[in-house]
């Protein structure tokens, strides 16, 4: 028998495995202007570019039903797909949402997601175009399509960086990341004990920004009206520290942030030391905020600090210093895609 070798999906984590499945497509088209490798593809219609981007949420891996309304889950399923295309800085107009259903849910239940989605296309202003309806045998299934357009020489790439670029961020990051610590851990004390009713007022604001989060299409208003354009921008899904050895990679640069800048919420500061958890490893490694991640020109520096909810947390480096943390206790940590690791400077 001819013997076959068996590759662990796991061995090549998320982003080696998109490369490994992608690398050997070769764009036929020149209207292909930006295929795999940023938070959209995009694509030439000659004078607007199409922005085009799709995520999927699966049922026991991005969400828990026990604890994830429908209404809001149909809200979070378009948002977190209009977040990748306001991070190119375009502007979104139409979704394709695509669902796969077991039994399990009725009418009510699909009708209670779909009010959802409407409200985030009222909220954005997006019109629902397709999509598709197929049966799971258990779990739900989502698909979101996003498309937006924008003019040519408006669009942010990943890869657009320089040295002594301004690094800069929107809202306050981390706080998702503990909405979903409280809800696991109301999820486990109601388990244990049924009679025991969720207490969840106190922390509106966290578990809000996990279960009903919004896209910065409000920031990328102010950027057109304010005429700036990033030279790199990226949606931060996975975390700051992930989003960062993103831009050093297709920017090929460094980057130096500093633990005093980054803006996290005094919610997000206190629950994070309930659960014993350092606030900073909490914005660094937590993801799901859906804030933009941007670099600037240092001559777009008066525009940036009048704008509303952004804030400078660092600065662009040459490639060779990586990506470094600068702690307030003026330590130096090594930035790595999952967090950080100390090291002397
Ligand atoms: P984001 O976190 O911004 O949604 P991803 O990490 O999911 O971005 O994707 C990064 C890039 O890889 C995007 O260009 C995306 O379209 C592409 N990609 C992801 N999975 C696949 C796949 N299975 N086949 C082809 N391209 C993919
Ligand atoms: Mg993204």
């Amino acid at each position: 028998m001819k013997e076959t070798t068996r590759t662990d999906v796991n061995e090549l984590g998320e982003f080696g495995l998109i490369d490994h499945l992608t690398k050997q497509f070769e764009i036929k088209h020149s209207s292909t202007v930006k295929g795999v490798g940023d938070d959209a593809a995009v694509i030439n219609n000659g004078n607007w570019l199409t922005v085009v981007s799709t995520d999927s949420l699966v049922e026991g891996i991005h969400f828990d039903l026990m604890y994830s309304p429908l209404k809001h889950l149909g809200y979070k399923s378009v948002v977190v797909n209009l977040s990748d295309i306001y991070s190119m800085n375009a502007i979104p107009h139409q979704i394709l949402v695509s669902i796969a259903i077991s039994n399990r849910f009725s009418v009510e239940a699909l009708d209670a997601f779909y009010e959802g989605v409407r409200a985030a296309c009222d909220h954005y202003k997006i019109d629902l175009i397709g999509g598709d309806t197929t049966s799971s045998n258990k779990g739900l299934f989502i698909n979101v399509t996003a498309i937006g357009r924008a003019r040519p020489e408006r669009l942010s790439y990943r890869n657009g960086a320089r040295p002594g670029d301004i690094l800069c961020v929107t809202g306050d990051l981390g706080a998702a990341y503990l909405g979903l610590q409280i809800l696991e851990r109301e999820k486990q004390l109601f388990l244990d004990n049924p009679d025991l009713k969720p207490d969840l007022e106190d922390e509106k604001y966290l578990v809000g920004r996990q279960l009903k989060p919004e896209a910065r299409g409000d920031i990328i208003g102010v950027m057109a009206k304010e005429d700036i354009i990033p030279t790199a921008m990226i949606d931060i899904s996975d975390g700051l520290a992930s989003e960062i050895y993103h831009l050093c990679k297709e920017s090929e640069v460094g980057i130096l942030v500093e633990e005093g800048k980054v803006p996290i919420h005094p919610d997000t500061e206190r629950v994070a030391l309930n659960f014993n958890m350092d606030p900073i490893s909490c914005a660094l490694s937590g993801g799901e905020d859906y804030e933009l991640l941007f670099t600037v020109d240092p001559g777009d520096l008066e525009k940036i600090v009048t704008m509303p909810d952004v804030y400078i947390i660092g600065e662009v480096t040459v490639k060779e210093q990586g990506a470094v943390l600068k702690t307030t206790g003026n330590n130096f940590h090594r930035l790595t895609a999952q967090g950080w690791t100390h090291f002397q400077k």
